[in-house]
């Protein structure tokens, strides 16, 4: 219900406070990147100004102080996924760089010709490009397991799809397009069970929910640091140490390498046989503090919070005529996805605008989820931490407004 707000943390977020259009921004595209608390903002600041130097390499005192945040970075992470070990992390620059870690290293080594790797059909492009590219270079297969009209992965047809070809199944923890929770835990059994891993795209999860990998039991999860309130550039890779221990190199050059010769070069543990080159120092601590942010926030309270939002704004988008909301799963996180008779999704965003309302609108890099659909796009309201009820009507005065414009009729 309006005005049951949780948290009120917009006062952290310095962006928050500029008028955009010259109207209170209501920044709803969170789903898209959130926006970042001085908390972040400061650390990046603070580390150019005061702890700036390459890493691993310096014998310098600086060096091996920005070795030290950044190292502390990486048990930042653990602790957020709950990963047995720092070793277990691998920073990249994001969900899309880990997923294709995961596909041209461990891939290229574990796939053959007639193999299979099983999806979902509600997977982002990013979890789902990577895998035909591979599955075209070695002769494999690529299956897509089929999602419900409420927006849920068919569980018995995945099941049925699943079989003793399947390598690899890949899986969105939240669907960025509709916002429906995948039950991953049966997902990891099932899988287990037919001896497949499981890549987990949590892209859209680690804001909005506490991760346990060990308890999902998956085998690699992947995410961004920018869907976090952290910087952009900067995500990172669980594996599980024994998997990622015998992956084979696959970005290569200094700083992965153990001895290098003409004759043959041998390579580094992990995390650092897949952290070739000089990494995003500085995005590494900003993911820190961001981690950090989250953690003393609560991420229960923050659940919590975007849970009463999303109920106030489904309540309120279902009031207006004409709606259809897309995904409508039992378990959802802070995304609300939906279009409105007589207005295409892009129209809605362009005069949502212009009241200082940010959504998101198009096909939200999941394409094959549209066509399930029978839609070219939804308009999608995505909500953070620092969302207020007061967002929420914001947006539905912007919906009602653009009916208004559209001749679409309201009662008075
Ligand atoms: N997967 C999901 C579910 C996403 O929402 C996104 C970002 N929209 C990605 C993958 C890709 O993330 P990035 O662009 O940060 O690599």
């Amino acid at each position: 219900p309006a005005g049951a707000a949780l948290l009120d943390r917009t006062a952290d977020f310095p962006i928050l406070s500029r008028p955009v259009q010259g109207k209170r921004l209501a920044y709803l595209d969170n789903g898209a990147t959130t926006q970042k608390p001085l908390a972040v903002i400061e650390a990046e600041k603070a580390f150019y100004e005061q702890s700036n130097a390459n890493i691993h390499r310096g014998v310098h005192w600086l060096s091996q102080h920005a070795t030290d945040l950044y190292e502390q970075g990486r048990e930042s992470v653990r602790r957020l996924l709950n990963a047995s070990r720092p070793e277990e992390i691998v920073f990249t620059r994001g969900t899309t760089e880990s997923i294709n870690l995961v596909v041209w290293s461990w891939g290229r080594a574990n796939i053959k010709a007639g193999d299979e790797i099983l999806i979902t059909g509600m997977e982002h492009h990013s979890n789902i490009v990577p895998w035909q590219l591979l599955c075209e270079q070695l002769g494999a297969h690529l299956k897509v397991a089929p999602v419900t009209d409420s927006g849920e992965l068919d569980l018995d047809a995945f099941k049925a799809l699943l079989g003793v070809r399947t390598r690899l199944v890949g899986v969105a923890h939240v669907s960025n397009a509709l916002g429906t929770i995948n039950p991953v835990g049966d997902i990891v059994r099932l899988a287990h069970d037919a001896g497949a891993l499981v890549l987990v795209d949590g892209a859209q999860a680690v804001a909005h929910k506490v991760v346990d990998v060990q308890a999902l039991d998956c085998d690699f999860y992947v995410f961004s640091a920018h869907k976090l309130y952290g910087p952009t550039g900067i995500g990172a890779l669980y594996a599980k140490h024994d998997i990622l221990a015998a992956m084979p190199p696959w970005q290569s050059g200094g700083d992965m390498i153990h001895t290098v010769s003409f004759e043959g070069t041998t390579y580094a543990d992990v995390p650092t046989r897949f952290e070739a080159g000089t990494p995003n120092i500085a995005g590494v601590v900003g993911m820190d503090a961001a981690i950090r942010y989250v953690e003393q926030v609560g991420l229960d309270l923050i659940a919590a919070h975007e849970e009463a939002l999303l109920a106030q704004a489904t309540q309120a988008v279902l009031s207006l005529p004409g709606v259809r909301i897309i995904g409508t799963a039992a378990r959802k996180a802070s995304i609300l996805s939906f279009v409105l008779d007589g207005i295409h999704p892009h129209d809605l965003g362009t005069i949502l605008d212009t009241e200082g309302v940010a959504i998101r609108a198009g096909h939200h890099c999941a394409m094959p989820l549209m066509t399930r659909f029978g839609i070219p796009g939804t308009a999608r309201a995505s909500f953070a931490l620092y969302n207020t009820p007061q967002d929420v009507d914001a947006l539905v005065a912007g919906l009602r407004k653009a009916q208004k414009l559209f001749g679409i009729g309201h009662d008075q």
